[in-house]
């Protein structure tokens, strides 16, 4: 550990805080350290490994994929890119995918998109996008524009011009910057992870959907944490009763590798054209082969399993000593210790748990197959770590 940690506090540029352990391999929900310490993964890898560490279905895909083919470039066509976009679209009744690789890249696209539909259609001067205060929608410039923080900004100026932030759960805020400027899009994460695991309100949603559609402004649901499966539905907006112009995913959609989807709807299926928009590695056969087998998981009854173990997650948190502001969807779930988030997670993490933080929350998002014994031995020491009072 210790010559790694030295190598990677020497040479890996100095962006993560990162915790005091090396780990060296896993299976499913359990990860081990190079020490060979058991953790049971509460946090897969912040919400990618949707089906944990060395899935044989996902492992199987991939060693496939690339004992036949790794990379051919986007100027031909490649199998594992056509069927992910057709099941993409089967799953959302969407029309057509460009395919990145990360988070940031499905909302750059949602953005360019928007805009250029915007400009075709409604002319040259609409061009803003609102968003969201206390979203997260990624760390380039633009998307930084997009993430309605402060914090994020102040370093990075000048940013990417033509975002505007509304409040969340507050429509006439929504309403007063559509008026007061030429609007392409609004983006929203259905429950805003980064800020703190915390679920738009089905009011609101439904409101800005509508009021969308009233003046033909996209509606972009940023997927990227809320995806495949994470809350329970395929997609978070599914919990909403809204279809919208232009979904961005990624996170859990590769199951571990590389891979961000930017769905597009009727509207905007056609806005991209040759030379608008592209990326080397997008599409990447042995990514999509492997998310072909996430996507291809999450039917009906797995979708409930996953609803089961939520709801076993916040009976658990709701109430318990020491915890307050239970939030989330599905398993992807925040609460607030009294203690401290990190006290707790640091706390978990010697006992051989591995959690995340959002903002002053815990943060849980285990892989959405973890066995239910593993969520219980897990949840018992969760509990524990944030007790307060004297026993
Ligand atoms: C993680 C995240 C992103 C950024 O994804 P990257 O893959 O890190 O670029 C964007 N939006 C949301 C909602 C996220 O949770």
């Amino acid at each position: 550990m210790s010559s790694v940690k030295n190598k990677d506090q020497t040479f890996v540029a100095g962006t993560y805080a990162r915790f005091p352990v090396e780990f060296a391999s896993g299976v499913g929900s359990y990860l081990y350290d190079d020490e060979g310490k058991e953790y049971i993964d509460m946090g897969s890898g912040i919400g990618v490994t949707a089906f944990g560490i060395s899935d044989p279905d996902w492992k199987e895909a991939v060693i496939g994929q690339i004992n036949k083919l790794q990379h051919v470039s986007n100027l031909y066509y490649t199998a594992p890119c056509a069927i992910l976009a057709e099941k993409l679209c089967a799953a959302t009744g969407m029309k057509k995918v460009f395919f990145g690789n990360s988070g940031a890249e499905a909302n750059e696209c949602a953005i360019k998109v928007a805009r250029k539909y915007a400009q075709d259609k409604k002319g040259k001067e609409y061009q803003t996008i609102v968003t969201l205060k206390n979203s997260f929608h990624g760390r380039t410039i633009t998307t930084l524009a997009a993430t309605g923080q402060d914090v994020f900004h102040t370093k990075f100026l000048p940013l990417t011009e033509g975002f505007v932030y509304a409040e969340a759960n507050n429509l006439s805020s929504v309403k007063s910057a559509v008026e007061g400027n030429k609007v392409a899009a609004v983006m929203v994460e259905c429950v805003q992870g980064e800020g703190g695991v915390i679920p738009l309100e089905e009011d609101f949603v439904k409101g800005v959907y509508d009021l969308c559609r009233k003046e033909d402004i996209l509606f972009i649901a940023d997927e990227v944490q809320t995806g495949n499966g994470r809350t329970g539905k395929v997609y978070a907006y599914m919990h909403y009763g809204v279809q919208p112009d232009i979904v961005s995913t990624a996170k859990g959609l590769g199951g571990g590798l590389p891979i961000g989807a930017c769905i597009l709807g009727e509207k905007t299926k056609d806005v991209l054209q040759p030379g608008d928009h592209g990326s080397t590695f997008g599409g990447n056969p042995v990514s999509c082969a492997g998310a072909i087998t996430v996507i291809d998981r999450l039917t009906e009854d797995f979708l409930n399993e996953v609803a089961k173990k939520s709801e076993y997650v916040f009976k658990s948190l709701q109430g318990a000593d020491g915890i307050t502001d239970v939030t989330g969807k599905g398993l992807m779930i925040g609460f607030k210790p009294v203690k401290g988030a990190k006290e707790v997670v640091m706390g978990c993490l010697k006992r051989g748990v591995v959690c995340l933080t959002a903002k002053d929350k815990v943060r849980l998002l285990p892989a959405l197959n973890i066995p239910f014994c593993d969520l219980e031995k897990a949840m018992t020491i969760i509990l524990d770590e944030c007790k307060v009072s004297e026993v």
